[in-house]
């Protein structure tokens, strides 16, 4: 059936779809606008925009990457309470920027696709909806970002629990842990935010730890109001203390390369440990035995004194099977459980990363079968097979050392590139060289040999089950927003116009 045979009554047609409503859908959605197509419709899943900003609300959730960096280049804000800010000010910024740009009417929310398939003789793409409704358009740009589809490890016998379970991703405000006794299965970036909260509130909180993470002091400061007068009144202060931001950070990508750089910080680290852990062994198990940074540095005020209250307790033995109200570890010792809290991250198969629906490009193209063994894309952002489809972080553009919005932006720009020049040649799709796409995964690939990340004695969600890293960018961002500026015009294919299937074969395929 062709899109076109396709239209009813619950079919829009447009020139770009956006899928997700976070900061990158909302930078895609805000710089179409700015080039002056308005022809274009965001798809959120969620009741809000806001993407890990809605739906991560766990107590203490913040980001870690300083507010003023964590923000539009475009707009900043004066007013940022402090040099971290928490969920609730990210998303209300996030809210006012949506507002300002006038988003919301382009928006359509509790949206979520279902599929997404291309029609070569029509050169459409059609983006199924789970209400049964499609979205026919010649682009579409997928912002629905590598961690959204929480993980639930399949521990034996954890559907026989008959407590309350968390995933930190979907936390249920309405529940008290008021005089229960909780088990916080996970010690990543979203646990080490919640178990000093949960520790507040639960009769108990026993922390399970596979591996400890290793955690840096939080610069943590409120902005005073002369502070937030002066960026108000002098934008350029503001800037420049941004780009004072953006420097300090960008640094921090030189240990990366040179993991023995990141060794030389542990002796001080574990010490902060020891400081401020009272009890020696508790101490003792939270210092890590891999190279700093190998997985993400955390930071954290409040994470290591949790250890010191009498009602929490750190248990390094893994989850052998959960019981009906308690949780039993390898050693056999079994602790009751009135609620189970899991900071396990999320799902990174490459067969749904990014995307947990299906995917059809040109003829042979199904994106779960060409991301069977890895995810790869060029420049994180277009896909081999996939014409005129863009992702934003997509595959190798995460960071370790500096804002994602950064890459957003850069990624945004590259994909208004390609839409206007698709558009000045009259054409029909561009669609990324395979051997381009090969030559730049290799490279990277080469080229993340030397990291920290591939050499520190970890495993992290950066990495596949074959140790391949398919998350990070392993070089300056300002690199990737120059190897970015433009569409380099011999990358791709541009398909000139509408021809049926068997004549892709002149185009080299
Ligand atoms: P994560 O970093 O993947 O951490 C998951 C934790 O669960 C790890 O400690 C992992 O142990 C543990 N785990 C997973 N499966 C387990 C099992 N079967 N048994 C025992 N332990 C298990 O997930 P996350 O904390 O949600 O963070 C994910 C990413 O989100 C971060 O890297 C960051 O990019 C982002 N994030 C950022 C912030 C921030 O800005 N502050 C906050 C939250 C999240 P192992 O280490 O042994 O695998």
């Amino acid at each position: 059936m062709t899109s076109q045979a396709r239209i009813n009554v619950q079919t829009r047609r447009v020139k770009v779809a956006i899928v997700g409503g976070g900061f990158g859908g909302l930078c895609m959605a805000i710089k179409l606008r700015e080039a002056g197509i308005d022809d274009f419709l965001l798809l959120e899943k969620g009741d809000d925009v806001g993407g890990t900003w809605n739906h991560n609300s766990y107590p203490g959730a913040a980001c870690d990457v300083q507010s003023h960096m964590y923000s539009f280049s475009f707009e900043g804000n004066p007013d940022w309470s402090h040099r971290y800010s928490g969920q609730q000010e990210i998303h209300s910024y996030i809210n006012g920027v949506t507002e300002k740009h006038g988003i919301r009417q382009f928006t359509r929310f509790n949206a979520e696709v279902t599929g997404a398939h291309f029609d070569d003789k029509a050169a459409l793409w059609t983006l199924d909806l789970a209400d049964g409704s499609q979205v026919i358009c010649q682009h579409w740009v997928l912002a629905s970002g590598p961690l959204h589809v929480p993980s639930f490890p399949n521990f034996k016998g954890i559907d026989k629990f008959q407590g309350k379970i968390i995933h930190s991703a979907q936390w249920d405000h309405g529940y008290d842990m008021a005089g229960k006794k909780v088990v916080s299965i996970g010690t990543g970036a979203s646990a080490i935010q919640y178990v000093p909260h949960v520790a507040k509130e639960a009769e108990h909180l026993t922390v399970v730890q596979r591996t400890p993470p290793w955690i840096i002091p939080r610069d943590e400061r409120a902005y005073s109001g002369l502070s937030k007068w002066m960026f108000r009144r002098f934008p350029a202060l503001r800037k420049l203390h941004r780009l004072r931001l953006y420097l300090s950070n960008e640094a921090r990508v030189v240990p990366i390369f040179k993991p023995r750089l990141a060794k030389l910080a542990e002796p001080a680290l574990k010490a902060f440990i020891r400081y401020q852990v009272k009890d020696k062994e508790t101490a003792r198990k939270l210092i890590p035995s891999y190279t700093l940074g190998c997985k993400r540095i955390l930071i954290s005020n409040n994470y290591y004194p949790t250890f010191n209250r009498d009602n929490v307790s750190l248990v390094t033995e893994g989850v052998k099977e959960i019981r009906e109200n308690s949780i039993v570890f390898s050693d056999g010792t079994e602790q009751q459980a009135d609620c189970l809290v899991l900071g396990t991250g999320f799902i990174v198969d490459p067969r749904i990363y990014m995307k947990d629906f299906e995917i059809t490009g040109l003829p042979g193209h199904r994106l779960q079968d060409d991301w069977k063994d890895a995810a790869e894309a060029y420049l994180g952002t277009t896909v081999s097979g996939y014409p005129n489809m863009f992702q934003l972080v997509g595959p190798n553009t995460g960071l370790g050392h500096n804002s994602i919005i950064f890459m957003i932006e850069s990624q945004v720009r590259y994909v208004i590139d390609a839409i206007s020049k698709l558009d000045q040649r009259g054409d029909a799709w561009l669609d990324v060289k395979q051997d381009v796409q090969n030559r730049y995964n290799d490279k990277l690939q080469e080229e993340l040999k030397g990291t920290v990340w591939q050499n520190g004695g970890c495993m992290s969600w950066y990495q596949q089950a074959d140790g391949r890293n398919t998350a990070l960018w392993p070089h300056a961002t300002f690199q990737f927003m120059a190897r970015t500026w433009r569409v380099n015009m011999k990358d791709y294919d541009w398909q000139p116009a509408v021809v049926p299937a068997t004549a892709k074969a002149s185009l080299g395929r």
